[in-house]
C-alpha cells in the first residue's frame, strides 16, 4: 500500500446527483486527497486504510455555489431594518458578521460563494482568512464595492453624507470611462476577483424604470479592465436597456434581469453569461409591505429616507408586483432556452437571514414551476461555471475537486430536503461535517 492510499475516502451505495443529470442509484465515488478519483457503478477495490461511508441510498451531490452573496449583510448593533450601507458598525464588527455568514453558508452546504458588493474589502479579507485556515468557510470569489454613478437610486438624499467614505461603505461613486478604468484596476489590485456595477434601478423593492445609469462606454471600460486581468464583472440590472448594455459588453453575471426580453435572452445565451434572478427578495419584500399596518405603524419605510404618501407607496408596490409577475413568466422561458441561471439572493436582512437559502429555491420550484433538478443544476454546475471554474467544480466527475454534500432525501424530487437533510459537507476533500459511519456507531 502506498502512502496516498490512506487518503482515500469511499462513498458507497450513493444516489448520485452529479450536478447535471438525473440521479442514478447504487453508485460509488472515491475521493483521493482533495479530488474525485472515480465514479463507478461497480464496487471499487478497497484498500486496507480506505475510509468507507455506506450512504445506503442517500444522495451524494456537489457542494453548492451561492452566486450572489453579500458578505456584510447581517445583524448589527444598530438593529436597523436595512443593513446595507456597511457603515452601521465598525469594520471589526463587520468582519465578524462576514465570518459568521461564511460559516453559516458552509453549514448549509454552500462550498463556494461569488461575492456581490461589500464594504471595506470584506470579501478579500474573508477569502484570505479562509485560505490560511483562520476560519472555516466556502471558497470565495471576492467582490468589489458596488460601483455606481452619481445620481443612482441608492445615491439618495438620505445617504449622500457617506458617499465620500468610499473605502468603508458599500458603494463607491464612479463616473466616466477613465475613472471606471482606474477604480476597477485599483479594487482588483486590492484583491477583488469580481467587479460589481449598479446599472439600473429596480428589483424587489423598486419598479424597474427603463433606465441605464451607466453608458455603454463605461460598462465596456469596466469589462475590458477586468477581463484584461482575468477577473469577472457582475451588474445589478433590472431594466431592459441596462440588461442589453451589460450583455453586449459581456458582463459575466447579470444580476436580477427582471425585465429581460427576447433580445436580452439571445445575447445572454450567445455570450454564455450567468443570470441570478434572486426572486426571494421580492417575495419577502411584498409580504413585508402587505403586513404593514398604516394605522398603528405609520408611514411605510421606503422612499429613500422620507415618508411617502400611501398612494405613492401603493403605486410603487404595484410596479414591483408587475415586474415580479413579468419575471415569473420569463424565467421558464430562460430555463428552456438554456440560460446559465444561478442561485443567490440578498440574504442578510431580518426578513431573509443568511442560512435561509433553500427558500429561494422553493420560489422557483413551488411558485414558478421550475423542475427541482434544474435548480440543483443552477446551484452546482452553473455556479461553478459562473466562477470560471467549471473544469474543476460543480459536478461529480473524476479529476474534479471534492466539494461534496451527503443529503438525506433527493433534492431532484423534493428541493426542500436541502434545508434540514444535509448530513455531510466536504470541501476540498476535507469534511466540514462528517456523516456517521456504520463502524463508528458500533
Ligand atoms: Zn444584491
Amino acid at each position: 500500500m502506498n502512502a496516498l492510499e490512506s487518503d482515500r475516502i469511499v462513498f458507497s451505495n450513493a444516489k448520485l446527483l452529479d450536478g447535471d443529470q438525473p440521479p442514478q442509484s447504487g453508485m460509488h465515488v472515491v475521493v483521493r486527497a482533495n479530488r474525485i478519483e472515480s465514479v463507478t457503478r461497480s464496487t471499487p477495490d478497497l484498500g486496507r486504510d480506505d475510509r468507507v461511508y455506506d450512504l445506503n441510498g442517500q444522495t451524494l451531490m456537489p457542494g453548492m455555489v451561492q452566486a450572489h452573496f453579500h458578505t456584510g449583510f447581517g445583524p448589527t448593533p444598530s438593529a436597523g431594518p436595512a443593513p446595507i450601507l456597511g457603515l452601521e458598525a465598525p469594520p471589526a464588527f463587520m468582519g465578524m458578521v462576514a465570518a459568521k455568514n461564511a460559516m453559516t453558508a458552509l453549514d448549509c452546504g454552500v462550498t463556494s460563494i461569488i461575492g456581490s458588493s461589500n464594504p471595506g474589502f470584506l470579501d478579500v479579507s474573508l477569502k484570505d482568512a479562509i485560505s490560511i485556515g483562520l476560519i472555516d468557510g466556502p471558497r470565495v470569489l471576492a467582490c468589489t464595492h458596488e460601483l455606481m454613478v452619481s445620481g443612482d437610486q441608492a445615491d439618495g438624499t438620505n445617504r449622500s453624507w457617506y458617499m465620500g467614505i468610499s473605502e468603508s461603505g458599500l458603494t463607491r461613486r464612479v463616473d466616466g470611462v477613465e475613472q471606471m478604468r482606474q477604480v476597477v484596476r485599483e479594487e482588483i489590485g486590492r484583491g477583488c476577483d469580481i467587479v460589481k456595477l449598479s446599472v439600473s434601478p429596480g428589483h424587489g423593492s423598486h419598479p424597474a424604470a427603463d433606465v441605464s445609469y451607466y453608458g455603454q462606454d463605461e460598462i465596456d471600460a469596466a469589462v475590458s479592465a477586468a477581463h484584461e486581468r482575468e477577473k469577472r464583472v457582475r451588474a445589478h440590472t433590472a431594466s431592459r436597456e441596462s440588461i442589453l448594455r451589460c450583455a453586449r459588453a459581456g458582463v459575466d453575471i447579470i444580476d436580477h434581469a427582471d425585465l429581460i426580453d427576447d433580445e436580452g435572452i439571445e445575447l445572454v445565451l450567445e455570450k454564455k453569461l450567468g443570470v441570478t434572478p434572486s426572486m426571494l427578495w421580492t417575495v419577502r419584500y411584498l409580504e413585508f409591505a402587505a403586513s404593514w399596518d398604516y394605522d398603528t405603524m405609520g408611514p411605510f419605510p421606503i422612499g429613500d429616507g422620507f415618508p411617502e404618501t400611501r398612494a405613492a407607496v401603493d403605486a410603487r408596490l404595484d410596479g414591483v408586483r408587475r415586474d415580479f409577475e413579468y419575471t415569473c413568466g420569463v424565467l421558464p422561458k430562460m430555463e428552456a432556452a438554456g440560460v446559465r441561471l444561478l442561485v443567490g439572493d440578498d440574504f442578510g436582512f431580518p426578513m431573509m437571514p443568511h442560512g435561509d437559502y433553500v427558500s429561494e429555491f422553493e420560489v422557483y420550484v413551488d411558485q414558478i414551476g421550475i423542475a427541482p433538478l434544474s435548480v440543483v443544476r443552477w446551484a452546482t454546475k452553473h455556479g461553478a461555471e459562473a466562477m470560471g471554474r467549471g473544469e474543476e467544480l460543480g459536478t461529480i466527475t473524476p479529476g474534479k475537486l471534492a466539494d461534496l454534500l451527503i443529503v438525506d432525501g433527493d433534492p431532484s424530487v423534493e428541493i426542500g430536503c436541502l434545508r434540514d437533510g444535509i448530513v455531510g459537507v466536504m470541501k476540498d476533500g476535507v469534511f466540514h461535517r462528517e456523516p456517521p459511519r456504520p463502524d463508528d456507531a458500533a
